[in-house]
């Protein structure tokens, strides 16, 4: 029985206190301080931003085994009213980051009281998750690859909707390929009265919104599941004797699978470039957050279902990927792993909602999800 008391205290300190993507710095020291006490055998810390690593070694050699929590909270404001609230009005965790960095931080404490035999652990606390920046520059971070370099990683997301403390895995595809799209359009602005004499990039902004819809509805040209989503247009300004000469439009495209990602990706590109030298509009485009899809490891995720059945959980598997996406996916590009989902509860509030909290009765099955994890690697 895992005593989660002083856990729970942890997490609603995190949870006062949020750091968005790239800004983790306090949110690193708190964890830096906390896990200290549990005598780590390294820690690294700067990895990749703010991220900040834990190792915890064995005495006999095995397999080295990462898990990894997300540090960031998201430029949402809390409407719940608790005790522990966001202190600031413009951040909170609203994805659950800071139950999942109190389940590593309660693992480390485990670690302590029983140290590891084989092998080695690292805890990893990686930034910038909700931007799809954090995992891809941990990767790349020297640090990282010269110290830590895992046989496994392994990774949690809670999930609303869920019934509490299930264990919710796919063997394959866990989350979507996504990436963000900025075209930019320049015209020529005249007189409202006398469009003629300039060029505005209404038509052309309009094409490629009609262009984004008929490309994901051809089916021929993808395997399965694709998404467009235009989440933002700006054109012109409300000055009403002017006619624009710069429109925008922003989308999120979203793939199950990487090789129909390319194709979304090529397609729309191609016919936003070919709508604007019909039109004559000065075409730029821009990627943004980019992630990739996750793909789980078959060996891996039968550990996580071994360890789902050793604690007697319910395991429900996926017959479908989640459209979300999920940062991790650049680990299991470059390390056998699995991510797998923790039910938060069936009707508990969704993920990113003004009015989510990260349920503290999840802890400790989270803990001992890992524990077992690195015991049925490392027996
Ligand atoms: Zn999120
Ligand atoms: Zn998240």
């Amino acid at each position: 029985m895992i005593n989660t008391g002083h856990l729970i205290k942890f997490r609603r300190e995190l949870h006062s206190y949020p750091e968005i993507a790239g800004r983790e710095k306090s949110t690193a020291e708190r964890l830096g301080r906390f896990i200290s006490n549990y005598n780590p055998d390294r820690i690294i810390s700067r990895i990749g931003g703010y991220g900040i690593a834990f190792i915890f070694k064995g005495e006999e050699p095995g397999k080295k085994i990462l898990f990894r929590a997300d540090l960031d909270a998201l430029p949402i404001k809390e409407i719940s009213n608790m005790e522990y609230s966001s202190v600031y009005s413009d951040r909170a965790h609203l994805c659950g980051h800071d139950g999942h960095m109190t389940i590593l931080a309660g693992l480390a404490e485990a670690l302590n009281i029983n140290r590891p035999l084989k092998g080695e652990i690292i805890l990893l606390f990686q930034p910038s998750e909700e931007t799809g920046e954090g995992a891809a520059r941990v990767l790349a971070d020297k640090k990282f690859r010269e110290s830590a370099n895992p046989d496994y990683v392994f990774a949690l997301h809670n999930l609303p909707g869920y019934p509490e403390k299930s264990i919710i895995i796919n063997n394959n595809i866990f989350s979507s390929a996504s990436v963000g799209l900025t075209v930019q359009l320049h015209g020529k602005s005249s007189h409202a009265a006398e469009p003629a004499k300039g060029n505005s990039p209404v038509k052309a902004l309009s094409q490629i919104i009609d262009a984004l819809y008929s490309i994901q509805d051809n089916k021929e040209i993808f395997t399965d599941f694709v998404l467009g989503t235009v989440i933002h247009i700006n054109l012109g300004e409300k000055r009403f004797g002017t006619l624009p000469e710069y429109g925008e439009i922003s989308m999120t495209l979203r793939a199950y699978r990487d090789d129909d990602m390319e194709v979304l990706r090529n397609e729309i590109v191609r016919a936003a470039v070919n709508i604007c030298e019909k039109e004559k509009i000065k075409c730029e485009y821009e990627w943004k957050e980019e992630f990739l899809s996750l793909e789980n490891d078959s060996f891996a995720v039968d550990i996580v279902k071994n360890a789902a059945y050793n604690l007697d959980l319910e395991t429900i598997e996926m017959t479908v990927p989640f459209k979300w996406s999920e940062d991790f996916s650049h680990f299991t590009k470059n390390y056998r792993g699995a991510m797998f989902g923790l039910g938060a509860g069936n009707d508990h509030p969704a993920l990113h909602n003004p009015d989510y909290d990260f349920p503290d009765e999840i802890i400790a099955t989270g803990i001992n999800m890992f524990l077992n994890i690195y015991r049925l690697i490392n027996q």
